[in-house]
């Protein structure tokens, strides 16, 4: 796990930040990359502006995180420097979530859910070495994978099934009916995961929604079978909804817009619930929205989340670059 790690994650909460490169289309149109670096934890925007008088000028915005990444940082690196140290504390019986954040088009699936080498097929391959250890003969992991789309939960696993989530006795929030997959090996939870994720992208009835209007959520979830399969340790890797969404649309139909409020509640109340991990005494509102119900157990208790806000370089996406950097600061 955190053999390669290299850090210490001793903090509740991790915010990053990762640019991807310009595009061919945006390189055709001739656009520039308006982020830098600037040493290793502060991205500045260099939004370009008029005046009433027509002269240009440049107004820089500077956004320090816990880390940034730059357009060339790989998916390896990224996750050392993310989710390699969470591996480890879910080997401590924690609850760990990493969420990819950010406009459509900025790298929230090539980060989280990418089939080569996303972050959760970096773990599981940390997960599957640590489970070598005879100290965790006893634990198997299981893998589910579903989506939210307006609020409504999905299981990507079974068809997409609609699911409903309770609250127990214990103030436990669980799916119901939730497909849950044991594996035994990186390529069986490949091989799993590519099933759900046809399942997004072509749906069973070709009714569902695209990509960028739904959050999907991949858990592994450690059961010890020694202990009647009682939930030993989580990791949760969820490529959000594209935040673009949430911005006030005037222009949109009213199914958009309502997807739009959708999405707007269910990031803003995530913002909430993040914010009141490390602060003890903080009420967590993760009854205002279905994506925060349903991780709630990421929120409380033993529990680390690691945010990656994902921004594209270009001039034409400064807007939305902005409001995201404005969401992830804190
Ligand atoms: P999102 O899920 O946020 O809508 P994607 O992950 O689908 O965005 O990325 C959009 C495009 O940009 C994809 O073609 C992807 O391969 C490419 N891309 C994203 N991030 C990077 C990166 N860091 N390096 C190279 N290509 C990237
Ligand atoms: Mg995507």
């Amino acid at each position: 796990g955190g053999k390669n790690s290299s850090f210490d994650l001793t903090d509740k909460i991790r915010v990053c930040v990762r640019k991807r490169p310009l595009n061919k289309n945006e390189l055709r149109r001739g656009e520039s990359d308006i982020t830098e670096l600037a040493g290793k934890r502060t991205l500045v925007i260099n939004e370009q502006k008029t005046k009433v008088d027509l002269t240009r000028y440049i107004e820089r915005h500077a956004f320090t995180f816990d880390d940034v990444f730059d357009s060339h940082v790989t998916n390896e690196e990224v996750y050392k420097r993310t989710a390699a140290p969470l591996v480890d504390y879910i080997f401590t019986g924690g609850k760990a979530t990493c969420f990819a954040y950010g406009q459509t088009g900025s790298g929230k699936t090539y980060t989280m859910l990418n089939e080569k080498n996303g972050l959760y097929v970096l773990a599981a391959g940390d997960i599957f070495s640590m489970l070598n250890h005879p100290d965790y003969v006893n634990i198997i992991p299981h893998v589910s994978f579903y989506e939210i789309y307006q609020g409504q939960l999905y299981d990507l696993l079974n068809a997409r099934k609609k699911l409903f989530a309770r609250e127990d006795g214990k103030q436990q929030v669980c799916i119901a009916g939730l497909t849950e997959y044991e594996c035994f090996s990186v390529d069986d939870l490949m091989k799993i995961f590519g099933h759900g994720n046809n399942v997004r992208s072509t749906g069973a009835t070709g009714a569902n929604a695209d990509s960028s209007r739904s959050h999907a959520i991949l858990q592994i979830c450690l059961k010890d079978k020694s202990k009647k399969m009682s939930v030993f340790g989580k990791f949760s890797f969820i490529d959000l909804a594209g935040s673009e969404r949430g911005a006030d649309r005037g222009d949109a139909d009213r199914q958009t817009r309502m997807e739009g409020s959708e999405i707007n509640k269910s990031l803003l109340a995530l913002k909430e619930c993040i914010r009141a991990l490390d602060q003890v005494s903080k009420h967590t509102p993760f009854r205002q929205s279905k994506l925060t119900q349903v991780l709630k157990d990421s929120f409380i208790g033993n529990s680390k989340t690691c945010m990656i806000a994902t921004v594209s370089p270009n001039s034409g996406s400064c807007e939305h670059t902005l409001n995201t950097l404005r969401y992830a600061d804190r």
